[in-house]
């Protein structure tokens, strides 16, 4: 049960972790985890829906001399567990973003690449704060694992070439940072983390730098935005859908992340939907069973609350409806009718120019359609018509009607062709694109378009 002594109380903030494919992610957040378990105390983190919280003793734990507990009243850090920025932008409340913090993982042999391009929009745009996980050092020929060593100690005990090759690729990225407008530096060197990105050299096998990441990302959040943390722990619940998912015994299924106030079992909620919101009432709030009770299939234990900051999985009638990336809001002491218009207002906001004539976008995410929309308005490609979910018979009827040839496709991201559309589609005028990258989504498409122009000529 959540505390009721104090009804205005501060909660964890909610990181997420994006970058390009393979820049190592998913090994992050897995060390993240492990390194905290193995921490070894009861309750080194808690496992929920959707995310990880890591609480502020485990990290005072593995950060060791790193970091000083006292200095801190917010109670730890709720990593997503979906890496990447298409997770990252279904995380969208009120224009901005919901992830209060980001970490842009970036290979520091690799350095940018296109997806780290498409991160860096999404937190410009958002305005999100972000700290860059220099990955892999340990990769560096002649690299000496320094184990339980903070990172900037780690750097001085390799030998001078170890230490001067990675120093290079460090400012190599540090540059590109400058190049894409922000003034960054190596994080020990940075005063105001408002002002300056700090970098933090790690690696995500050795885990070195890992507590440092860590200790960086409590400050930032402890200096910068203790105020937006505050929350009234009775309030009316709000939050953001993650996915929606079919789940045995339950059907339509939201995974949501909770970020202000109570949800409550039997509470009425508002659900942003395919067309309407969604007016529905909560028949389950479920978590993770603990690991050791899972069996096969009672996956999940039934809780009566979840209150700020927490990932929970909402069983409700009429869900599958619900899109991801839509706000979702507990109805209490006020009207339906207003937290219906508020939830439409929301989704309002998301921007999505559409033209007479273009192509049919679909998307998994409200988040990652507007960063296609986006993506597209500055290609110059004309949308027609732009929705979340998998690509439907109706959507094959749509494009068809597109009265240019090169405008009768389709543009998936993240998304499948439904079962029921592929005779529709083997039969139609239309050409269908779907990838899980935006850019080469894109690429694909203007490549076609070029083909398709220099063929008439
Ligand atoms: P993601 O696509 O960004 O989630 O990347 P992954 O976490 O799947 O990592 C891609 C590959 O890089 C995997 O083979 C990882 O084992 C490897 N990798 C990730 N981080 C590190 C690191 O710090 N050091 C080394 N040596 N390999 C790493």
């Amino acid at each position: 049960m959540t505390d009721h002594t104090n009804a205005d109380t501060l909660r964890t903030p909610i990181v997420a972790v994006l970058g390009h494919v393979d820049h190592g992610k998913t090994s992050l957040l897995d060390k993240i985890r492990g390194s905290a378990v193995s921490e070894g105390e009861a309750g080194a983190i808690t496992q929920h829906i959707g995310a990880t919280d890591i609480p502020l003793d485990t990290i005072s734990g593995m950060a060791g001399e790193l970091i000083d507990p006292t200095d801190f009243d917010l109670p730890g850090l709720l990593f997503i567990d979906t890496p990447g920025h298409h997770s990252f932008s279904t995380l969208r409340a009120r224009g901005g973003a919901l992830a209060d913090i980001a970490v842009l993982v970036v290979d520091v042999n690799d350095g940018f690449q296109p997806q780290t391009e498409e991160a860096i929009d999404i937190l410009r745009r958002t305005g999100t704060p972000f700290v860059v996980a220099a990955n892999k050092v340990d990769t560096t020929p002649g690299w000496n694992p320094q184990a339980g060593q903070p990172i900037q100690r780690s750097l001085e005990a390799q030998s001078e070439r170890a230490e001067s090759m990675l120093n290079e690729n460090l400012y190599e990225i540090i540059g590109q940072l400058s190049d894409a407008g922000f003034s960054a530096d190596l994080y020990w060197r940075v005063q105001d983390f408002q002002k300056n990105i700090g970098v933090v050299p790690l690696s995500a096998i050795t885990g070195e730098g890992v507590p440092d990441l860590l200790t960086v990302l409590m400050g930032l959040s402890q200096r910068f935005m203790k105020e937006e943390m505050a929350i009234d722990v009775f309030g009316a619940g709000e939050g953001t859908v993650l996915e929606v998912k079919d789940e045995r015994g339950f059907g339509a299924t939201i995974d949501t992340v909770v970020y202000d106030g109570v949800v409550r079992n039997g509470d009425r909620i508002v659900v942003g939907g395919q067309e309407d919101p969604i007016d529905t009432e909560i028949r389950a709030l479920l978590q993770p069973r603990p690991l050791e009770e899972i069996r096969t299939e009672k996956q999940f234990e039934k809780v009566a609350e979840v209150g700020a900051a927490a990932g929970v999985k909402i069983a409700a009638p009429d869900l599958d409806r619900a899109m991801a990336g839509a706000p979702v809001r507990v109805v209490r002491d006020r009207p339906v009718e207003e937290v219906v218009e508020e939830v439409k207002a929301e989704l309002a906001e998301i921007e999505v120019e559409t033209a007479e004539n273009g192509v049919v976008v679909k998307a998994d995410t409200l988040g990652s359609l507007e960063a296609m929309a986006n993506a597209l308005r500055e290609a110059e490609v004309p949308i027609l018509r732009a929705e979340v979910g998998d690509i439907a018979p109706r959507d094959i009827a749509v494009a068809e009607t597109a009265n240019q040839d090169e405008h009768k496709a389709i543009l998936g991201f993240n998304v499948d062709l439904l079962t029921n559309a592929e005779t529709e589609l083997e039969n139609a005028d239309v050409k269908l694109f779907t990838n899980d990258v935006i850019y080469q989504l894109i690429e694909d498409y203007e490549t076609y378009v070029e083909e398709k122009q220099r063929a008439q000529q």
